[in-house]
């Protein structure tokens, strides 16, 4: 028989909050669907580990998904799925609904790169017949956190004729592979007093490519010389081609289940990966049966989403102009009537520092999706709050759904900070808030997220794309 619930039990029930682990408050069923999603989605990250490989696989499986490229001069019927690619370095995806666009869309914008290495407009030198790349790194990092790992060489050539080389060495395991290396603790007394920041400095970022001299007694610096002869053989590429290239050094590894009980994920570039993944997912299966959607993947949030292909531009606002004219409308009678999930990771509570966030306001893992209703700095600086009026109708959204969600926020007050996509789109006079995946080890080379946080999280897209 079932005791009866004293008073204060039952005041507790209606009153508090009352969160849980998704492990205890979710059933079986639960559990297994996460474990279940996020196969595919370890294979999206070892395919996806810079925003070109992400649009590459984005546009495949959204063609699969029966996506044509938008043509603004066309008539679409709800249901019908287009997108459009910004230079290969952003997307864009949209299902249109039954509702008018007079009534705005739902807008979920998450990013696609991620902090690395980089390669200098001219990076190949030879120093004591060792042969090297000079990098510059990319992205908010922890520069010690990059020596002395295995990493792979991502990106593209251009050449003057026109053509273009894609490179993605070392993930094949017999690739070679590439590294920082570091100083020996034997040797290292000096460097060990530096500020942890400085502990590798930038310009000790240097990947270490080659060590055979080409064989000949005339020509000089002949280990760089056999470098470039590879890169000859290979790519077809010269050492002038490295100034119209986009090459940049990532984690080797592969994504891996973490934990014995494998409840979670370490790979590089969760953030934002995991965001685009689980938004990609909704957009996909998306119906358009309620509002239209509006799914964006933007490049160069790392760095401050400046440039053509960060959300700092236009291009988001183009789009959706191109959607209103489909009905005769301005672009800001849409845009003013629109709602958007700023899709991006959180800080979750890493008990081996636990003072820097405030417990009771922070995200943990196993407890769902992140609702993140400020970010910013300081006194909120730079943050685009979103307002109590939206929040309520979220919280509701996610309630309706049964999607285990939580409050986050980035750390306790006056340590540290950070922005999103947010207030980008914020800027369009949309509402706007952020939600995600809690992560630790944010912005290291491997990254952790829980499975039942990425898949509640796929949830809330879910539920936001059929509201
Ligand atoms: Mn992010
Ligand atoms: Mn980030």
């Amino acid at each position: 028989m079932e005791q009866e619930k004293t008073m204060g039990q039952q005041l507790q029930e209606e009153l508090l909050i009352g969160r849980k682990n998704i492990g205890i408050a979710q059933e079986e069923p639960f559990l297994q669907a996460a474990q279940a999603f996020c196969g595919p989605y370890k294979d999206f990250l070892d395919r996806c580990k810079t925003e070109r490989e992400a649009v590459t696989r984005i546009v495949e499986l959204a063609q699969q998904a029966g996506y044509r490229l938008f043509d603004p001069h066309a008539a679409y019927a709800p249901g019908d799925k287009v997108y459009r690619n910004n230079r290969g370095k952003a997307l864009l995806l949209c299902t249109f609904g039954r509702r008018p666009l007079a009534e705005g869309v739902r807008i979920m914008a998450s990013h696609i790169d991620s902090p690395r290495l980089d390669l200098k407009p001219s990076p190949l030198y030879e120093e004591a017949e060792l042969a090297l790349f000079k990098t510059h790194y990319y992205g908010g990092i922890k520069k010690y956190q990059w020596g002395a790992i295995p990493l792979a060489l991502h990106g593209v050539v251009c050449k003057k004729d026109g053509t273009t080389v894609t490179v993605a060495l070392g993930e094949d395991p017999q690739d070679p592979v590439l590294c920082v290396t570091d100083l020996l603790p034997h040797l290292a007394q000096e460097q060990m007093q530096r500020p942890l920041k400085e502990g590798l400095r930038g310009e000790e970022l240097n990947l270490l490519v080659g060590s055979y001299p080409f064989k000949d007694d005339k020509a000089s610096e002949l280990v760089k010389l056999n470098i470039l002869r590879l890169l000859r053989e290979k790519y077809g590429m010269v050492e002038a081609d490295f100034l119209s290239a986009e090459l940049t050094a990532v984690p080797a590894f592969r994504a891996r289940d973490l934990g014995l009980d494998r409840s979670m994920i370490g790979a590089y570039g969760h953030d934002d990966r995991v965001c685009a993944y689980t938004s990609l997912m909704a957009e996909l299966e998306g119906t358009g049966e309620g509002y239209t959607t509006v799914t964006v993947f933007a490049d160069k949030e790392e760095t401050g989403s400046n440039g053509n292909t960060g959300l700092d531009s236009d291009y988001l606002r183009f789009f959706i102009e191109d959607l209103a004219a489909l009905e005769g409308l301005p672009g800001r009678a849409v845009l003013s009537r629109s709602t958007c999930l700023s899709a991006d990771v959180n800080a979750a509570f890493d008990p081996t520092f636990g003072d820097t966030l405030e417990k009771r306001n922070c995200a943990y893992l196993n407890y769902g999706v992140v609702v993140t209703q400020y970010t910013g700095a300081g006194g909120k600086s730079g943050t685009s709050q979103a307002s109590a009026e939206f929040m309520a109708q979220v919280r509701g959204m996610l309630d309706g759904a049964g999607v285990p969600w939580q409050t986050g926020e980035l750390g306790r007050v006056d340590l540290g900070g950070g922005g999103t996509v947010a207030k980008y789109v914020a800027a369009l006079d949309v509402d706007v808030v952020d939600v995600g995946v809690p992560v630790l080890s944010m912005h290291a080379p491997f990254e952790v997220v829980a499975k039942n946080d990425v898949y509640a999280t796929y949830l809330a897209f879910k539920a936001f794309v059929e509201a």
